[in-house]
């Protein structure tokens, strides 16, 4: 197994090469502020003592805050959170926001909790480090297997422990409970509002065909707002496969049909697809928003596609990478093309400390045009350093860090 952080230091090297920065700033951009484990005891439903390890990574506040996810996996580890967290202080950097980085967790399989032991878990984690999150130090928020509901129960324990009660220490939380509109679809209509500002300079046809490998939250928005503009959403996968139409499928018929049978195959007008042969598709634009390595040096070379959109983190991995780039099928960066979400994420803490709500119209017209902005300054550093946007994304990044570190 690849140690994430590894690879995450094999990019910053290899950006270190193409700009030179400081490099007192890079080696001490190779090391996070500060990584936490902590022991969280939790009495289960039989009465029994377990106790579950869980982990803060503060990677970097030069721009802000540490903002980053909380993820329940029972493969979670500490090189993942810091992996995790230094990618998470680029894409902030990247977006333009006032935050820096950070990620957490906790080595669990949710699943196999109940609801109390999932509660009493994530309070724990909460005991454990609110002494080093508020704020204006750190603001977590939700990632894989936490939600709305989990992030409810970290405010309100962290209310309690601080009298806190401006609930913007925990983002993600839901709606009339702190939580910001347009949190939802954020993700997905960032990385749309990313594509639509390059689309031209990627020589991309004005209507496109588009490939969207994921049926969740991200996956589903991107494909319902790329329709909403006029694209066509050729072909659309789950974890268990899935449908082709080269006209266009019908979405919203295939919401109801995924509804009715439990799964996309089998819908009308269509042929079933695995997910390999979803990825090797022809389309003008492949969205990987599913799971991390779906690319990799074994699949890169059959892919048709003219551009790739990465609105999941880490689907292409750092050897098909360097594959597509000599292939020159320019890849729009996860740092990039999904911070929609972080960025909607701070509007929601700020209107949390400013005590106000913004309606979703609001919330759309204030990150369209910063999409706009990063996805322009990441295409002129991919230009102006003859790289890749990746490359050019995390040069963007480091200045914006480096300016704050001096
Ligand atoms: P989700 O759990 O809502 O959806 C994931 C989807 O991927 C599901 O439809 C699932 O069936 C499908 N899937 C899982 N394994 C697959 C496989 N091997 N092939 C095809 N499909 C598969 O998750 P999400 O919130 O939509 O997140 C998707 C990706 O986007 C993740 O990488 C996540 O880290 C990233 N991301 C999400 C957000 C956000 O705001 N939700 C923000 C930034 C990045």
């Amino acid at each position: 197994m690849n140690n994430p952080f590894e690879n995450a230091m094999e990019q910053l090297d290899k950006v270190a090469k193409i700009k030179n920065f400081n490099p007192e700033f890079i080696s001490r951009f190779r090391q996070p502020d500060r990584d936490i484990k902590i022991s969280i005891p939790v009495k289960m439903d039989d009465g029994t003592l377990k106790i579950f390890e869980g982990y803060r990574v503060e990677y970097n506040n030069a721009l802000g805050p540490y903002k980053g996810g909380i993820r329940y996996h029972h493969d979670t580890e500490i090189n993942e959170v810091k992996a995790l967290a230094f990618w998470m202080t680029i894409k902030c950097a990247v977006a333009g926001i006032p935050m820096g980085g950070g990620k957490g967790g906790i080595t669990v399989d949710p699943k196999t909790l109940s609801k109390g032991e999932l509660e009493k878990l994530s309070r724990g984690w909460v005991k454990r480090l609110a002494d080093i999150l508020g704020p204006k130090k750190d603001v977590p928020a939700p990632d894989v297997n936490t939600t709305p509901e989990i992030m409810d129960w970290m405010a309100d324990e962290y209310e309690k422990i601080t009298g806190d009660a401006t609930r913007a220490t925990f983002t993600g939380k839901p709606l009339g409970r702190g939580g910001s509109e347009g949190r939802g679809p954020a993700t997905g209509l960032g990385g749309f509002y990313v594509f639509d500002s390059l689309r031209a300079q990627l020589n991309l046809p004005e209507k496109c065909t588009v490939a969207v490998q994921g049926f969740g939250n991200v996956g589903l928005n991107a494909a319902q707002i790329f329709i909403a503009h006029g694209h066509s959403v050729v072909a659309i996968s789950d974890s268990k496969g899935g449908v082709y139409n080269p006209q266009g499928l019908d979405i919203e018929k295939l919401i109801e049909h995924k509804k009715s049978t439990g799964s996309l195959s089998g819908f009308s007008g269509s042929k079933d697809l695995t997910n390999e042969e979803l990825l090797e598709t022809e389309c003008d634009v492949l969205v990987p928003a599913a799971f991390e390595n779906q690319i990799i040096e074994n699949n890169a070379d059959k892919l048709h596609t003219k551009v790739i959109l990465e609105l999941a983190n880490g689907p292409i991995n750092p050897a098909a990478d360097e594959i597509l780039f000599k292939k020159g099928v320019p890849i729009i960066p996860d740092v990039l093309a999904n911070s929609g979400g972080v960025t909607v994420s701070c509007f929601e803490w700020e209107q949390n400390l400013k005590g106000e709500n913004w309606s979703e119209k609001e919330v759309f017209e204030k990150l369209q045009p910063m999409m706009h902005d990063a996805a322009q300054k990441v295409f002129e550093n991919g230009k102006k350093y003859s790289t890749d946007l990746r490359r050019g994304a995390f040069i963007l990044a480091l200045e914006r860090i480096e300016e704050k570190m001096n």
